[in-house]
């Protein structure tokens, strides 16, 4: 028996491709297989939707590897249509079958990595079976030639998820008619519905059409048939309700699973067989936020666990960070991203937060092309420490999310936003960006400078009482409103605020910034004074998100 180190990893994508490679760079003497029962290794699932419309238009970029280049490479010993079927842990085995010749064979390990992923949730409806995929460049080139033999359409996608509104921006970019069905009544519902409406206000301006709290019940020959009996043409389906892990192997093997349904492991990537490790879609995550274990389907948990584990095959030691959960998603050129907790996450796990909103510029204003960015952060009420952020906008949104993911992993505080020292010249950012205006307001909230009002509960506090006064320009009151507003234009308030009861006040502006001005204004005349958080802009994003 050889005393070299054998190590089996099953899939051939962003975990286990990058487990094989990390481990072949510290163990240039192991011997390292891979099996994936697909045709393609390392190819990039992230760009899939992109091929259907030709944006990303040469296939062969998708593939970023091929298991001759592996070899040449990295010496892996890389087995595509090679199905896994069983592991016996007792053994220290693996049973395999080619799919396209039909060889079945047993191949043994010392260490075993699975990353197998995850696969599309399917909707247990009559017709389901009619309901395209995508998952692999496979699935990519099936759709492809099902758009073109259907003569473009129409399309029904099921579910309003990051893969099902990639879909449709991509679908509607090559002229098919698409509807996105979704159960919930916003699409991608791991955003709060006001920082998601402007994306699905986007995605409608260009033609996708969106059946919010719809149910799809059966798909026939030629429909989607929805609950309350619409019938919705549909030559091309989609299943885009999610994904589940594609954890069958491991369940199977007994390994310990969590109640996420995602296969536990430790912070060395470890499952509960010390010899088996586990990384990407199929494994559950401790949440960082709420402590929560969690499934995180993303790309560069997948990449940095496939690594953490080759790490600690090769006796490194390695400890893997809570997840916090960050990404982003963009159609016809606007973004909206989020790291770490949602307000309904938060509420729903019970961490305690204060938000605010915020509209300011991508860049300085005087510089051309600078867009608005809406932002909203989450940090808890005593420390300030960030929970979480949501972005969107034409522009600069990925920056801003990226940069408090970033002061989330370290643990920063709003008032620590405002003393971060970014990059600015007049067409990248501001001599006070984004990020420093978030500290700026946040510092306000935290320390009691002032008190606000949420968008979604003006109407509960109107109903008690409250006094709403618009202290935009007579202008911007008459362009569009909220209902029962009094206008008194900011410059004019330290006149006019004799015409106003003191008890009970509610200012607002368009994105917050006059309205706090306001506050104070009022606040040195004896009122009782709140501004509505984020203003006009973030409360008419809430209505927008109800509509
Ligand atoms: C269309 C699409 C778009 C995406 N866009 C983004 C994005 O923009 N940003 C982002 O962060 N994430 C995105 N993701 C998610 C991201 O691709 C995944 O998080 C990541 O690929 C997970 O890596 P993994 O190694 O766990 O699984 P995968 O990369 O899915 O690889 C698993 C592989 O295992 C193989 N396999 C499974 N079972 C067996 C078996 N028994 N035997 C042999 N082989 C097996 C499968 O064939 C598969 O190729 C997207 C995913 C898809 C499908």
């Amino acid at each position: 028996m050889s005393d070299q180190l054998k190590v089996i990893i099953i899939g051939g994508v962003a975990g286990g491709m990058s487990a094989a490679t990390r481990l072949r760079r510290l163990r240039e003497d192991a011997h390292i297989t891979v099996y994936e029962m697909g045709e393609h290794v390392s190819y990039a699932n992230c760009g899939l939707p992109y091929y259907l419309s030709d944006v990303i238009a040469d296939r062969n970029s998708l593939l970023l590897q091929t298991p001759t280049s592996l070899h040449n490479r990295f010496n892996l010993d890389v087995r595509v249509h090679t199905l896994v079927t069983k592991i016996n842990r007792d053994e220290k085995t693996v049973n395999v079958v080619n799919v396209q010749t039909g060889e079945e064979y047993v191949d043994t390990y010392d260490k075993l990595i699975i990353s197998t992923g995850a696969k599309p949730r399917k909707l247990p409806i009559p017709g389901i079976d009619r309901a395209m995929t995508l998952r692999n460049v496979t699935d990519a080139d099936t759709v492809k030639a099902m758009v073109e033999r259907s003569g473009k359409g129409p399309a029904v996608i099921l579910g309003a998820g990051f893969i099902g509104i990639e879909l449709a921006e991509n679908l509607a970019h090559i002229g098919v008619p698409t509807t996105v069905v979704q159960r919930g009544s916003n699409i991608l519902s791991i955003f709060d519905p006001e920082m998601i409406a402007p994306l699905e206000e986007r995605l409608r301006e260009n033609g996708v059409h969106i059946l919010t709290n719809a149910e799809p019940v059966e798909i026939t020959a030629d429909e989607v048939i929805l609950r309350d009996g619409t019938r919705l043409p549909a030559k091309l389906v989609f299943a885009a309700a999610g994904v589940i892990p594609d954890n069958s192997l491991a369940r199977e093997a007994g390994l310990k699973m969590g109640d996420t349904g995602g296969v536990w492991v430790d912070n060395q990537q470890r499952t509960s067989d010390p010899d088996i490790y586990a990384a990407g879609d199929a494994v559950e995550k401790p949440g960082a936020l709420t402590g929560a274990q969690q499934l995180i389907p993303l790309a560069n948990l997948a990449n940095r666990h496939g690594r953490l584990a080759a790490d600690s095959i090769a006796g490194l030691e390695p400890k893997a960070n809570k997840a916090i959960g960050t990404v982003i998603i963009g159609a016809f050129g606007f973004a909206t991203g989020i790291t770490g907790l949602s307000e309904r996450a938060a509420k729903k796990a019970g961490v305690k937060f204060e938000v605010i909103h915020l509209h300011p510029g991508s860049h300085a204003g005087y510089y051309p092309g600078a867009e608005r960015v809406s932002l909203k952060v989450l940090f808890e009420p005593n420390t300030g420490k960030i929970l979480g952020a949501q972005a969107n906008g034409a522009d600069g949104v990925d920056k801003r999310i990226d940069v408090i993911a970033t002061a989330i992993h370290g643990g920063l505080t709003v008032d620590d936003l405002m003393d971060l020292e970014l990059a600015y010249a007049p067409q990248f950012g501001s001599a006070k960006d984004a990020i420093n205006q978030a500290g700026y307001v946040g510092n306000n909230v935290l320390h009691g400078t002032t008190e606000t009002v949420q968008w979604h509960e003006l109407e509960a506090e109107m109903a008690k009482g409250a006094v709403l006064v618009d202290v935009r320009t007579t202008g911007e009151n008459e362009a569009g409103s909220i209902p029962g507003a009094i206008n008194i234009p900011v410059d004019e308030l330290r006149a006019r605020h004799t015409e106003l009861n003191p008890a009970n006040v509610i200012v607002h502006c368009q994105v917050g910034q006059r309205g706090h001005t306001a506050t104070q204004i009022l606040k040195a005349h004896g009122f009782s004074v709140r501004n509505l958080d984020g203003g006009y802009i973030t409360w008419k994003a809430g209505q927008d998100s109800r509509a």
